[in-house]
């Protein structure tokens, strides 16, 4: 299951592509995933299509400012789909035959896994577990001038940018070395629908391995 961004005026439409409106959220959706390629139009403006799991990733920094050890987090994803890949072009036309294909050999992906950092917005579950675990929320950041829900020192509060924690070699969960990857701490949420979010979705070579080198605690709590 699938909530659609559908607007006011395109109403009619969705409704006549066979979406249904779940009047709790106030939202339409599309129920089967055989379904979604009718749909692309309505998937918004986020970048990458979650299927069925959400990796919640624990590293350790060495935080700049009181040289403490501190616990910081990231995300992982296994079945993802990249959606600006699907568009043609600048007026929403999309390959949905290609989309279609790729949902399919998506959901048989068993193997690798990618680190993307932070996404956006995190369910909102998920986003209270996290809350309550680890210290993570919105802060501004005087070297962006943005707020957005970022990691903080556990020790002395101050924020950890997500550039070094992702994007630069030394960086906890930029993985190039084995030792690194044992150093992450893995817990596996089962999503209770897929879900569009705005993240990076980079790669590495690593990314076939952390299933077979790390522990994965898997939680069943549908998110
Ligand atoms: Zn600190």
């Amino acid at each position: 299951m699938l909530y659609l961004n559908v607007s006011y005026e395109d109403k009619d439409k969705a409704k006549a592509l066979g979406a249904k409106w779940n009047p709790n959220v106030k939202k339409w959706y599309v129920k089967d995933r055989k379904d979604y390629p009718k749909f692309m139009e309505f998937m918004g403006d986020d970048n990458i299509l979650v299927l069925d799991n959400l990796y919640l990733i624990q590293g350790f920094q060495e935080c700049f400012r009181c040289h403490k050890q501190t616990r910081v987090i990231g995300f992982g994803l296994d079945k993802y789909l990249a959606m600006y890949k699907y568009l043609e072009d600048d007026n929403y036309k999309y390959d949905r035959q290609k989309f279609a294909r790729d949902i399919k050999l998506c959901e048989k992906n068993n193997f690798d896994m990618h680190i993307v950092g932070p996404i956006d917005p995190i369910p909102s579950k998920l986003y209270k577990l996290i809350r309550q675990k680890y210290n993570y929320k919105n802060r501004y950041s005087k070297t962006t001038h943005t707020s957005s829900i970022s990691n903080c020192c556990d020790y002395c509060d101050v924020l950890q940018g997500d550039f070094y924690l992702f994007y630069e070699v030394d960086s906890p969960f930029w993985i190039d070395s084995e030792e690194k990857l044992e150093k992450l701490k893995i817990y596996k949420f089962n999503l209770s629908r897929d879900i569009l979010v705005s993240a990076n979705d980079g790669w590495s070579s690593f990314d076939e391995l952390f299933k077979k080198h790390c522990r994965i605690k898997e939680f069943n709590i549908e998110i």
